[in-house]
């Protein structure tokens, strides 16, 4: 079974069933990957330091720390390919970019493609098609991972992996003013840092970050 299959199949199977919301459990009913007072849960905002950033300015959108609602729905988004979610977290981080940003694009954090493969599809690029869709502004997948990155290193005992270099940017892609580079989870930052580099090596004049939790 391939996975673009298993992946319409899992999607089949669950409109059929009664599903509970991820986010607290409850019957979700007509409603689509949240349950509405989780999803009134989710607001975004504006933040000024990351280590995306030298000194503190606004450059980073987010819902909030990963807990809670944002924890639960970004497992159940990876894991059991719940991509009503996908929609509900790209649109509501839309509706806290600043328009002062002027951003041109949506640039997903790319996987491995063989993690790709396995997964059957990439969640950053699901939330940021979404987001994108929301800011009317294209989602283009501008970079690609040039080596298998932390979770090989992790089976190989690394303890620091080396991301220096791990992605590239297609310059043919990017607009010419601001992106936003999406992903679901900052921890770290190295990887979200990673990309910005990347992004400013071929051209992007800036680069803003959206995550669904830090
Ligand atoms: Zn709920």
């Amino acid at each position: 079974m391939t996975a673009a299959f298993g992946t319409a199949l899992l999607g089949a199977l669950r409109a059929l069933l009664p599903r509970a919301c991820p986010g607290c459990g409850a019957q979700l009913g007509p409603h689509a990957g949240l349950c509405p007072a989780c999803r009134a849960a989710l607001r975004p905002y504006v933040q000024d330091h990351s280590p995306l950033r030298a000194q503190p300015e606004p450059h980073l959108v987010t819902l909030g720390p990963y807990s809670g609602v944002r924890r639960r729905a970004v497992r159940e988004l990876k894991f059991a390919q719940a991509r009503d979610l996908a929609r509900i977290l790209g649109e509501t981080l839309a509706t806290g970019v600043p328009a002062a940003w002027d951003v041109q694009a949506v640039i997903p954090v790319p996987l491995h493609p063989t993690r790709q493969r396995q997964r059957g599809f990439n969640q950053a690029e699901l939330i940021g098609r979404a987001l994108a869709g929301a800011l009317a502004v294209p989602c283009v997948p501008a970079l690609t991972r040039t080596r298998v990155t932390a979770q090989q290193a992790r089976q190989h005992g690394a303890q620091r992996e080396d991301l220096h270099g791990a992605f590239r940017a297609h310059e043919g892609f990017l607009p010419t003013g601001p992106v936003l580079l999406i992903d679901d989870v900052l921890t770290s930052g190295r990887t979200a840092q990673a990309c910005q580099h990347a992004l400013l090596q071929a051209g992007a004049p800036q680069v803003y970050v959206a995550v669904v939790a830090r």
